[in-house]
């Protein structure tokens, strides 16, 4: 170049002044080094944090930093300011440390909060009555990845469900209400965490997802409710898990459309999901969502194995940039849309979408050469980041547990046990087995969804995140999101089939 070096600097200087800039720091990270960038982190470096990872210098912190100031980037600030002492190891709230400087995952304290609701709750959750088997779910399945024993949970647990189970088929969130996908969806998965399938009406609940499949392929979630991949979801799941016969009913309305199995255009649907931003929404023209995406693949890996079905009907390449984007900086974690805040549900929404595309992306080359496909080697998301944002921002201190959206927020059940498949998501490694048969020949089952092996985290993983063992969750299932144990026990309960449910079938 022509230019001098100190009048290309002049000319930076010119352009980027008073912006946020990357500038080298020396190796002593030198606080007085950085001016002019107003970003929230900054006082931080005062008190002279050293060994942090790259996403936590400063520098790097500065290329994600906003400077034109919006209502959203105001937020984004706030937000970032509230984490980075804690990201940092400057607050960790009186949560004892590993040996790598990171909290440990207080399992006792989680477990106990996730227990307490299962006991009985104050008044104010009369306004969560819809959403009852979603408190079961989430609360029997957290506690499963924390590997607590929630066997004691199955009788009552089907005493409370057996009246949302309606007379048509499937399940209503409370005593009376409409049967829905999503809460049929939660209470299948809580049943099969405590072992309590057998309270479930299967050819009921075959006539009524026949009522809700459309003639487009995709699913409504409720009688005359909106048609969304989340339907698509929850309906393939309880077809799969408790295997239904994949023919239509013959009383359902969709076959005078010409369709004969829920199967029919259900892959084609999805791919009209996909956005001009490459992400996914819950209907074609709707806004991309990264629960959507996952809604969408997991769906996929039930159709097929993840390297056929996921390139079949999604361009790949679009939505993992798409999703990319939405692990967040400084934080770490995930953001459901483009532009909003992190929070620690879309640990496992965004975070459970890697291990499904990870499979599909390595897919048909790792599969010639061992017959399965690991996510092991794949470097598409940053693990690391998600498990420090986990264990350093979302658990509430003190003696009652839970995790949380971020600090400032309260620990719930919902945000607990999707922190903690978050978790399994980053900690442990996911694989599919190629060479498994995909449909089940006698009863016509599709089988890929039950094709997918965990590996707990090495020595080596757990060190390249700072965990140790106790900080490890369980393994949690891709496709289902319960453990692998209470899969297993669904496909071995219902290999024969048809109906009526014979007892002890094994
Ligand atoms: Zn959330």
């Amino acid at each position: 170049m022509a230019i001098t070096d100190s009048a290309a600097d002049d000319t930076l200087d010119e352009l980027l002044r008073n912006k946020a800039r990357i500038i080298e720091l020396p190796d002593d990270n030198n606080e007085d080094e950085v001016t002019g960038v107003p970003f929230p982190g900054n006082h931080l470096r005062k008190n002279g944090i050293h060994h942090l990872p790259q996403w936590l210098q400063q520098t790097t912190i500065g290329l994600f930093h906003d400077d034109y100031n919006t209502v959203s980037s105001e937020a984004l600030d706030k937000t970032a300011a509230e984490c980075l002492p804690h990201l940092t190891g400057q607050d960790n709230q009186g949560i004892p440390l590993n040996r790598h400087g990171l909290p440990h995952l207080q399992r006792k304290q989680h477990a106990s909060f996730l227990h307490t609701p299962l006991k009985g709750l104050p008044a104010p959750y009369a306004a969560m009555d819809a959403s009852r088997p979603w408190l079961f779910y989430w609360c029997t399945a957290g506690l499963s990845f924390l590997r607590e024993d929630v066997s004691m949970y199955r009788e009552r647990l089907m005493e409370t469900v057996r009246p949302l189970q309606n007379k048509i088929g499937g399940f209503g969130g409370g005593h009376g209400q409409l049967s829905h996908c999503a809460c049929t969806y939660a209470t299948l998965l809580a049943l099969a965490t405590v072992g309590g399938l057998d309270v479930i009406d299967r050819e009921a609940m075959w006539h009524w997802l026949g009522t809700v499949k459309q003639a487009d392929g995709g699913f409504r979630m409720a009688i005359g409710a909106e048609e969304d991949i989340r339907g698509a979801y929850c309906a393939m799941t309880a077809i799969t898990l408790l295997n239904l016969p994949l023919e239509l009913p013959p009383d359902s309305p969709t076959r005078e459309a010409g369709l004969t199995h829920f199967t029919d255009r259900l892959g084609e649907w999805i791919s009209t999901c996909q956005s001009y931003e490459g992400g996914i929404s819950s209907a074609p023209n709707h806004e991309v969502h990264g629960a959507y995406a996952f809604c969408a693949l997991a769906c996929l890996c039930i159709l097929g194995p993840p390297h056929i079905t996921i390139p079949k009907y999604l361009d790949v390449d679009r939505l993992i940039r798409c999703l990319t984007t939405l692990q967040t900086n400084p934080e770490g974690g995930f953001a459901g849309r483009t532009n909003k805040l992190v929070d620690a549900c879309y640990s496992h929404w965004v975070g459970g979408c890697w291990a499904l595309l990870e499979a599909a992306v390595v897919g048909p080359h790792e599969a010639k050469q061992n017959g399965s496909v690991s996510s092991a080697e794949s470097r598409l998301w940053n693990r690391e980041a998600l498990v420090r944002y986990l264990l350093t921002c979302c658990q509430q201190p003190g003696p009652k547990g839970g995790m949380r959206d971020k600090p400032s927020a309260r620990p719930d059940g919902y945000h607990t046990c999707y922190s903690l498949s978050g978790l399994s998501a980053a900690q442990n490694q996911y694989t599919y087995n190629t060479t498994a048969s995909t449909t089940d020949r006698e009863t016509g089952r599709l089988l890929s969804a039950f094709n997918w092996k965990g590996e707990r985290a090495s020595e080596g993983d757990m060190k390249g995140l700072s965990v140790e063992r106790n900080d490890v969750v369980e393994l949690v299932h891709p496709v289902f999101v319960i453990r692998f144990e209470a899969v297993e026990e669904a496909r071995r309960k219902f290999a024969r089939g048809g109906f009526p449910v014979v007892e002890g079938t094994d």
